[in-house]
């Protein structure tokens, strides 16, 4: 019989499970509570971890006409802008990790998902309210009184998870005591400037960082500043261009011009919490900011969240038939999971400015101190199932 799988939220997490598993040959219902499907206009990083996965779904061609890779990213000081280090990256680094390093605007990497997943299998307007966990199956709750069955349920809810509650000890999101400033302006707003390169700029109350998406026709800016707890955590649209203004006080003129470009701040305040020491149940599990919301100094949220979807997929494909053979799936993917994304975790709140590694924030001049989470391939780390033959 058809394993019946259910995902609860169709961000970037989600869409990719559900991309995986159609891959795959699987079947998945995806269950997003907003009523379309959208993602932020901003930027993100896409590592080579990531993007080796994302190419063998087949997104390569897809991601190249979008994204950007870019040639070098150069440190500069704050406030005169002179180069101070240059990291190249690149061809460099699509020979060190065997995949690019890139950068794309997030609403496009969702579509490109999204285009993976059979319409019919994406419904929006479904926010999960509750599940039921039964020998026979899960019945999903949702906030318009209907109801949907599955035998297994993905939680890719994101960092407020409503079903991490039910795979895990209570817990509240944690405050880093830090926000982020993210917009995007055109790249002419920045002359000096050359789009096929990331920069950045720390300053002593602000950390810039600058680089190209859209093909290079846009840069997508990231500032991040102590702020006090309270800041809201999601989008703001009033009043943070002046904030943007205050937070570059001092910074080079050149690229303090990006502020009279800024027709879109928001921000965002910085939230994680502790690592689980589990997140699944025989029928349930959780992936991305459900399973392991992290702060964004290593630029790793939704590329973890990537590796957790194609892990899961290629359990969920090897899982012998039955509850027992899905309950040993999802266990398999936390194992295989749960250690590497602990240490993302657990190292991605090693404030920035005090270490020499990439970053949302900053970016590398020493690549090798995060070799571990850029050349990883979370398929071939995936140990065979006992008495299965092992299939990428
Ligand atoms: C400033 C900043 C910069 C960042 N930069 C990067 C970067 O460069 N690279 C990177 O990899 N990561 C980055 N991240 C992290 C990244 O944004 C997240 O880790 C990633 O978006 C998580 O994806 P997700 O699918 O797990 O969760 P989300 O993106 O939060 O998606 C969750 C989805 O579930 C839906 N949902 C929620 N509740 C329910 C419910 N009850 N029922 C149904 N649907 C529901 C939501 O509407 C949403 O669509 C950054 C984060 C920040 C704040």
């Amino acid at each position: 019989m058809t394993l019946r799988i259910a995902i609860a939220g169709a961000g970037l997490g989600g869409l990719t499970a559900a991309a995986a598993l159609h891959h795959k040959g699987l079947d998945a219902h995806v269950h997003e509570r907003a009523t379309t499907l959208r993602e932020q206009g901003v930027g993100m990083h896409l590592g080579p971890n990531a993007t080796r996965l994302l190419h063998r779904l087949g997104l390569g061609p897809q991601l190249q006409q979008c994204a950007v890779r870019p040639e070098a990213l150069e440190i500069r000081a704050f406030h005169n802008g002179a180069t101070l280090t240059r990291q190249d990256m690149g061809q460099t680094w699509q020979d060190r990790y065997g995949a690019p390093y890139c950068t794309v605007r997030r609403g496009d990497l969702h579509r490109i998902l999204a285009s993976r997943v059979p319409a019919d299998r994406i419904h929006t307007g479904k926010e999960l309210v509750r599940h039921e966990e039964t020998p026979h199956g899960v019945l999903l709750h949702f906030a318009d009184r209907t109801t949907a069955h599955a035998d297994v349920l993905i939680g890719a809810d994101g960092i407020h998870s409503a079903l991490r509650a039910a795979a895990a000890p209570a817990d509240t999101p944690r405050y880093s005591g830090d926000s982020a400033l993210r917009g995007t302006v055109d790249t002419t707003a920045l002359p000096g400037l050359d789009p096929a390169l990331m920069y950045m700029y720390a300053g002593p109350a602000a950390r810039l960082l600058l680089y190209p998406i859209d093909a290079g026709r846009r840069f997508t800016y990231v500032v991040v500043t102590p702020t006090p707890e309270g800041a809201p955590e999601s989008w703001t649209s009033t009043g943070d261009r002046t904030d943007l203004e205050t937070a570059l006080t001092g910074f080079d003129p050149a690229v303090r011009a990006l502020t009279a470009a800024a027709h879109d701040v928001r921000r965002w305040a910085l939230y994680d919490r502790a690592p689980l020491e589990r997140w699944s149940t025989p029928r349930t599990t959780l992936l991305g900011d459900a399973a392991h919301p992290m702060l964004p100094y290593h630029g790793q949220g939704a590329n973890q969240a990537i590796e957790d979807a194609v892990t899961l997929a290629v359990c969920l494909k090897e899982a012998a038939p039955g509850p027992a053979g899905t309950a040993a799936a999802l266990n398999r993917y936390e194992q295989a999971r749960r250690p590497h994304t602990t240490r993302v975790q657990l190292g991605s709140r090693t404030p920035h400015h005090t270490r020499n590694t990439p970053t949302a924030t900053t970016r590398p001049t020493d690549a090798g101190s995060i070799d571990w989470i850029l050349g990883h391939d979370a398929e071939a780390a995936l140990t065979p199932e006992p008495g299965t033959l092992h299939a990428a």
